[in-house]
């Protein structure tokens, strides 16, 4: 299931737009109870207003409230994130830490959001096991744990170690474009043939295909009304193709 999914989710990313450790740590810590859009849709802003650290610690809590307050929770997200600069810079130097017992201990900082942190600025293996990461690796019976740090821990011996954190972004795609939380779209899910939880969803190729989200949504609905297994984004635009050739 794993090689299956490096094949259907070839484009698997964090897709949380940072450049430095610190912008990914203000932007991990302000998806919480929003969408990575809407997160990408006030950093840029943010990330020019407060470039370093210690413009966090020192940060107007009004100014900041009204920069945050499309991502929701924005009270909170602003003592938080004036709470981490002004914790990086009495601590780490304006630095963010490289170990996850520093990270854990920054305001607003939880583990799952120091594992994106190393995973994605540091290229230290971390599992995220959000709430797409925990239906899906249920449904696949690799674990029936639910506490998130059991299942990093009973998902991470599966699998090797330097791949942990492009698994959780292709189980995050997977759960975002095609194994949804009420209506899974089984009959284009190519996991099936693996899946214990195959038909949970509709099986039907044309009532699933319509259930699958994402870029390539497209070709997969058309790959699935044509019949065809479902393989990857590229596999299913070349097929579309040739079909209409
Ligand atoms: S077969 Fe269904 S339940 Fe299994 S991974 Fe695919 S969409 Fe999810």
């Amino acid at each position: 299931m794993n090689a299956e999914l490096a094949r259907i989710h070839p484009d698997a990313h964090c897709e949380l737009d940072f450049r430095t450790p610190l912008e990914l740590t203000v932007a991990t810590s302000l998806s919480a109870q929003t969408t990575d859009k809407m997160v990408n849709s006030v950093t840029p802003t943010l990330f020019a207003k407060y470039p370093t650290a210690a413009d966090y610690a020192a940060a107007d809590p009004a100014e900041m409230e009204l920069l945050l307050k499309p991502t929701g929770f924005f009270r909170a997200k602003t003592k938080s994130i004036i709470g981490l600069g002004q914790a990086l810079v009495e601590r780490y130097d304006g630095e963010v830490p490289t170990k996850l017992a520093d990270l854990v201990t920054l305001p607003g900082i939880g583990r799952k959001t120091a594992n994106v942190v190393l995973g994605n600025a540091f290229d230290i293996p971390g599992i995220t096991p959000d709430t797409h990461f925990q239906r899906l690796v249920r449904r696949w019976a690799w674990t029936q744990e639910s506490d998130p740090v059991k299942i990093e821990h009973a998902v991470g011996p599966l699998i090797p170690r330097k791949e942990w954190t492009i698994l959780s972004h292709r189980v995050i795609f997977h759960g975002r474009r095609v194994c949804h939380a009420r209506k899974p779209a089984c009959g284009a899910c190519a996991l099936a043939p693996w899946c214990p939880s195959y038909g949970d969803g509709p099986m039907d190729h044309d009532v699933a295909a319509k259930l699958v989200k994402g870029p390539d949504a497209a070709a997969r609905a058309r790959a699935a009304a044509l019949g065809l297994p479902v393989r990857s984004a590229e596999e299913m635009v070349a097929l579309a193709r040739d079909e209409s050739s």
